[in-house]
């Protein structure tokens, strides 16, 4: 087959390109299904990321299809999660949390220094207490949703939880603020291994967290 490539001048090529519809994406996993074992199993990391947050990512594009939207940031269309129907809500933030869950985990999590390990002993007054407070946020969540660690408006660190896939980002949050950590206590993210016994996996959270990552968001939001 002949494929002939057209230059066209620069401007035009721009105005073009303004007009193309750029579909979400499922992020690729920085990681093996299996590098978080025993603490998260592969096979529930397969379903998590293949499984569920696909379906986030394709019904997202079906609920923004053909909307300018799809081209938008996804933490921007969260800050504006009023305006858009019920189906972005949902999808939206189920993108946008689980995009940032894979991150911060990790398997070979070190312990935490510098700014950030400061900022957590000044505020929750000790690791321990910070561990104990979003540990409760997670485990007294009813039903489905999220622990999170943000950075509020007053750029002060904060524990707070959201129900299903809403995030802190979202202008309907009851608390705001820019995530750094967050927590997956649906049951599909641990349910497998642990079935009803969310507790023991919160607690195992604390072994596959990628700290520089979260170090980096939060060096991010307080510079
Ligand atoms: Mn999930």
């Amino acid at each position: 087959m002949l494929i002939i490539v057209i230059f066209t001048p620069l401007d035009q090529s721009l105005t073009i390109e303004k007009h193309l519809i750029m579909a979400f994406e499922l992020p690729k996993l920085p990681y093996s299904f299996n590098a978080l074992e025993p603490h998260i199993d592969a096979r529930t990391m397969e379903i998590h990321h293949g499984k569920h947050h696909q379906a986030y990512v394709t019904n997202l594009n079906k609920a923004l299809e053909g909307s300018d939207s799809q081209n938008q940031d996804i933490s921007e269309i969260c800050k504006n999660i009023s305006k858009f129907p019920a189906a972005v809500r949902n999808n939206g933030g189920g993108h946008y949390n689980h995009s940032l869950f894979w991150t911060i985990l990790g398997p070979d999590s070190k312990a935490l220094s510098g700014t950030l390990n400061d900022a957590i002993n000044a505020t929750f007054g000790s690791f321990d207490n910070f561990k104990t407070q979003f540990g409760n946020a997670g485990a007294t969540r009813f039903g489905s949703g999220w622990a999170w660690l943000i950075v509020n408006g007053s750029g002060k660190l904060e524990i707070c939880s959201t129900p299903n896939q809403d995030n802190p980002l979202m202008d309907i949050a009851e608390t705001k603020g820019a995530p750094i950590l967050g927590l997956d206590v649906w049951e599909h993210a641990y349910y497998l291994n642990y079935q009803n016994r969310r507790p023991d996996y919160i607690s195992a959270f604390w072994n596959i967290i990628n700290w520089d990552e979260v170090a980096k968001r939060y060096a991010q939001l307080t510079k």
